[in-house]
């Protein structure tokens, strides 16, 4: 028997976290104890709610995570790279070591090198099963070709995070793995050339909803967030999967839809099924910019159809809208301002900058272009900083503020402060001013996502300690 340790920064609600709950499962299941050490990066730039990085390094010991893995005296620390994480990879590494750790060391890697004792390349749970298999003495370097078996896997260890996260308010739940899109942006489909064919792909509903039930049995939860980038990609899997889900499940949800993989009939499954919003990647009204940089895979047409399905169908929807994207004018935001006012049932424009993470092709076209050095590249994230043109700085502050206040002033508000030109004065309000009408507005809109947050993230703060565990 082997005590593993995982290591993890950032928030609990993305892909990684989800892994990880996998692996320790899969590490249990092969006799091995598992725990974890969390760096929650609470103000950190994965906090979504409250993304203030320099009091993150203000308040928080960074290598306060390393100090409790090297503690725990394990006989493996267990690291998972991602796009963007390799310098926090390799300096957890370093502080390991400072700490006195005396184990050995192994990273998942995606496509990094590490001063670690053993790295695993492939899918995290392919890769990481053939390391269980040559325990206690694997070699140097595991390679496991091909994508791992999503059905066969075990149900996420939800003991790994349970002391942070309150599952009974809200679950996050993975049907399966990947999208088709090819998005100049986005790490899909960095990963799916990474891993390699069949990388996208669903479990089959009966197993997705076996884990649905088991965690709503055990955890009461009241709401669950179907993370999947795209859920509405196989509308037969969807059929059969939303039928399941509405005899055996049943709490309301939240999911992504893609616009050119969505109709009428979708709309009205979801909403039929308690999907209480979807969101849709709309990220620019610049159809040039849309198909031509971002790689978009639907036209604006098609993101139109897909807001009316909803708007047929009673479903609210979010759209993302990315700020920062080059050759952008103060027109597509004028343009986006009165696409979203004349919208229904619109509930958020969730804002978000162009982030250049290394590897990406819209990193390469910065690089290429002169608009990004190698320095900005895996820097930031999606909720802070701005890479925009420095003309476009001014009008990027003035809509993302305003953007985020179209939840209190509706469409007719949005479009008068457009039009107007009261956008102008809202680039003078700080980010930390825009919060509270946000939440607010969050709250009045009954959006559950609010909600989760008024309820989770006090707590995050107060009452289990701010900094690293
Ligand atoms: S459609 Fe969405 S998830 Fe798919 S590649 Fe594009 S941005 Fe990524």
């Amino acid at each position: 028997m082997n005590r593993i340790v995982f290591a993890y920064r950032g928030r609990y609600w993305v892909r990684d976290t989800r892994v990880l709950e996998t692996l320790s499962a899969m590490a249990k299941a092969a006799g091995h104890a598992t725990s974890l050490a969390y760096d929650r990066d609470l103000f950190g730039v994965s906090d979504n709610v409250l993304s203030l990085p320099r009091l993150n390094r203000l308040l928080f010991d960074q290598a306060a995570a390393a100090k409790k893995a090297a503690a725990a005296g394990p006989s493996w620390v267990v690291l998972l790279e991602n796009v963007h994480n390799g310098p926090w990879v390799e300096r957890f590494l370093s502080d390991l070591w400072r700490a006195g750790y005396k184990g050995r060391t192994a990273v998942l890697a995606c496509r990094g090198h590490f001063a670690a004792d053993v790295s695993l390349y492939g899918e995290p749970e392919k890769a990481f099963g053939e390391f269980l298999k040559a325990l206690p003495a694997p070699p140097a370097a595991i390679t496991a070709p091909g994508p791992s078996d999503l059905d066969a896997l075990p149900l996420p260890d939800h003991g790994l995070f349970a002391g942070y996260e309150d599952f009974g308010a809200s679950y996050m739940a993975y049907a399966g793995r990947g999208c088709s899109g090819s998005c100049s942006y986005c790490e899909e489909p960095f990963y799916r050339s990474a891993y390699g064919p069949g990388y996208v792909r669903l479990r089959r509903p009966a197993r997705v909803i076996e884990e649905l039930a088991a965690v709503r049995a055990r955890f009461g939860t009241r709401e669950i967030t179907f993370k999947d980038s795209v859920l509405t990609a196989d509308k037969a899997w969807l059929r059969e999967f939303l039928g399941l889900y509405r005899r055996k499940v049943g709490a309301p949800f939240k999911c992504f839809g893609r616009p050119d993989a969505f109709d009428a009939e979708t709309a009205a499954l979801l909403k039929s099924s308690g999907c209480y919003c979807v969101e849709f990647g709309l990220q620019t009204l610049n159809e040039g910019l849309r198909t031509g940089l971002l790689k978009r895979p639907e036209s604006l047409e098609a993101v139109k159809k897909a807001f009316a399905a909803c708007d047929a169908a009673g479903l609210a929807y979010d759209a993302d809208y990315i700020f920062g994207l080059p050759g952008e004018t103060l027109a597509d935001h004028l343009a986006a301002a009165e696409f979203f006012s004349g919208l229904k049932l619109l509930n958020r424009i969730k804002c978000h900058n162009l982030v250049y993470y290394r590897g990406l092709p819209i990193a390469d076209y910065a690089v290429r272009e002169g608009m990004a050095g190698e320095a900005a590249l895996a820097r930031g994230d999606f909720f802070s900083g701005d890479r925009a043109a420095p003309a476009m700085r001014g009008p990027d502050a003035g809509f993302r503020n305003l953007f985020k206040l179209y939840g209190l002033l509706g469409g007719r508000g949005l479009a008068f402060a457009a039009r107007s030109g009261l956008w102008k004065a809202l680039r003078f309000l700080p980010g930390a001013a825009v919060k509270p009408p946000e939440l607010l507005a969050g709250l009045l809109r009954r959006d559950r996502r609010f909600f989760y947050y008024l309820r989770a993230y006090p707590g995050k703060v107060f009452r289990r300690g701010g900094g690293p565990d």
